[in-house]
């Protein structure tokens, strides 16, 4: 899906529902009223609410002047994205596509310099979607510079025989929630997607959109139900986070709990796609020498098997 498409149509369905869309205005802060937040200051413009609704991205300076929020870099991703246009003939030849069917490709090991993360590319029908996403902590303690590893990505010789010719239609870099949860409502307010930490990464498939409308209408359900009331408190509100409860949102939050600790394990990124490359190297390698499986199995995996064994246990666990 690209999203400058789909935002854009997004938006037009909740006009035309009836919502006024004020866009390019940036929030700076709340208005408060008896410890209760009372709607929000934009510039010179105040604006007072019942309820406000915190919708403004991974690092929602909102929640955490609501004080539902505290920042850890520890608790963030950054991803890296271009849109590349290429031919839908060249993309269904590259990618051996038939039938308008699609693919996706996941990289992991050298791709973010065996550092915890990965990097990806999707089809989309006359565009590539081609990224990487990396821990923001481990980028600043090894000094390396994000725009490095998009660049090595996309030279690197399975990557840029796929993009070869394209055109760069977009390149947008945006901050990942993996672990940073906030509180959902307080007095006056509701927190929704990325601004809640409503993502769910497993390593194969990163979830913050379906999160992110999923929580959008569980929050106007429960503002219609404070409208009702009349009753915009903390307890009244709390029926939001019951909605989501209930809803696959803090369902699978949850399942995948044990996740975010397991995917920045540094092995899966460094020690496990070398033993793999050695193993297929070793396998296929025609020297004379004779070569079962199993044996190669335990040359390539010696002195590293407890920590495999453990390791498996605590995926199986994760994911
Ligand atoms: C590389 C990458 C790949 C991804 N792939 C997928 C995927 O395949 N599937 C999936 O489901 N999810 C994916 N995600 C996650 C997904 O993009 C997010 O979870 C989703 O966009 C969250 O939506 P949101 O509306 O909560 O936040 P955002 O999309 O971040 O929107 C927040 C908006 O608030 C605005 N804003 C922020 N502060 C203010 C302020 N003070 N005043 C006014 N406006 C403000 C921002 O400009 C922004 O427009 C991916 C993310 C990345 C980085």
């Amino acid at each position: 899906m690209l999203r400058s498409e789909f935002d854009q149509w997004f938006a037009n369905k909740a006009v035309e529902a009836g919502a006024t869309l004020v866009s390019n205005i940036r929030v700076e802060d709340l208005l408060w009223k008896e410890k209760k937040v009372a709607g929000i200051v934009a510039g010179e413009d105040k604006i007072e609410a019942n309820v406000v609704i915190a919708a403004d991205g991974a690092v929602s300076f909102m929640s955490e002047k609501a004080g539902l929020k505290r920042f850890y870099v520890k608790q963030f991703a950054l991803g890296m994205k271009e849109i590349i246009e290429l031919p839908e003939k060249t993309i269904e030849d590259r990618f051996n596509l038939t039938n308008g069917a699609g693919a996706a490709q996941l990289f992991v090991g050298q791709c973010t310099k065996k550092i915890p993360g990965g990097g990806f590319i999707y089809t989309n029908r006359t565009s590539l979607s081609v990224g990487i996403v990396v821990y923001i902590d481990r980028l600043i303690e090894k000094k390396i510079d994000s725009h490095e590893i998009i660049s090595e990505f996309n030279e690197n010789p399975v990557v840029a025989e796929l993009i070869k010719g394209g055109k760069i239609l977009e390149y947008s870099a945006h901050v990942i929630p993996e672990t940073s949860r906030s509180k959902l409502f307080r007095d006056g307010m509701l927190v929704v997607g990325d601004a809640g930490g409503l993502v769910v990464n497993n390593g194969i498939t990163l979830r913050g959109m379906d999160m992110a409308i999923a929580s959008g209408a569980a929050a106007a359900e429960a503002v219609k139900k404070a409208m009702e009331k009349n009753d915009f408190s903390n307890e009244c509100l709390s029926h939001y986070e019951d909605l989501l409860k209930k809803d696959f949102v803090l369902k699978d939050i949850d399942t995948f709990s044990r996740a975010p600790e397991f995917l920045q394990n540094h092995r899966l990124y460094a020690l496990y796609p070398e033993i793999a490359c050695r193993l297929f190297h070793n396998l296929t390698a025609v020297d004379g020498a004779k070569k079962r499986v199993f044996d190669e199995i335990l040359k390539v995996t010696k002195g590293n098997r407890t920590k495999m064994i453990l390791d498996s246990i605590r995926g199986l666990r994760a994911l």
